[in-house]
């Protein structure tokens, strides 16, 4: 599987730029993103920034994707 950085995907796939560093409520808000999210595969939360995304779209913590 192939996946990207949440702010990576959000660039590519949506013309989205994350802010570097401490992202505000209000980016999040302004965007229409969720603030927090949670893994596909062990559905765990997490903040979008530090989230995992694979080509379709599907959402994982780090430590899902170091197992692959
Ligand atoms: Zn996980």
């Amino acid at each position: 599987m192939y996946f990207r950085k949440a702010s990576q995907y959000l660039a590519e796939e949506l013309d989205i730029k994350m802010p570097e560093g401490e992202v505000s409520g209000t980016w999040f808000v302004e965007n229409n993103l969720p603030m927090v999210v949670r893994c596909s595969d062990c559905g765990s939360t997490m903040a979008l920034p530090s989230a995992l995304i694979d080509e379709d779209g599907d959402i994982f913590c780090s430590s899902c994707v170091e197992s692959y």
